[in-house]
């Protein structure tokens, strides 16, 4: 799944440079992800980068982009015409995305 960020962003300039996909773009009000661009970072970091340096825990999960690590890879290979194979093996192991998924939701209102 492709991240989103929330209207709690306050626009603090820290997570656009950390975006290896260059998928962080200012919008008309707050920072936007493209979530054509976003792979949750897979392919390049273990962790989301954005999610780990958002001093208000406001980028979550996008419930209107549904992939799985394999997309994510393919997404990755895409936009890089790079291929990986420990990047092809992880997609088949440990979910990488698990991380960021806890700490989206974490971060949800209640
Ligand atoms: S998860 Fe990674 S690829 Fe997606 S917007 Fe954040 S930094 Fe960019
Ligand atoms: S790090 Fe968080 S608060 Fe700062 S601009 Fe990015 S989304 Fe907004």
């Amino acid at each position: 799944m492709a991240l989103l960020i929330t209207d709690q962003c306050i626009n603090c300039d820290v997570c656009e440079p950390e975006c290896p996909n260059e998928a962080i773009y200012m919008g008309t009000e707050i920072y936007e992800i493209e979530p054509g661009k976003c792979t949750e970072c897979v392919g390049h970091f273990d962790t989301p980068q954005c999610v780990e340096v958002c001093p208000v825990e406001c980028i979550l999960v996008n419930p209107e982009w549904q992939e799985s690590k394999d997309d994510l890879v393919a997404k990755y290979r895409q936009l890089t015409g790079k291929f990986d194979a420990a990047i092809a093996a992880s997609a088949d192991g440990a979910d990488l995305a698990v991380g960021a998924q806890a700490k989206a939701n974490s971060a949800s209102p209640a």
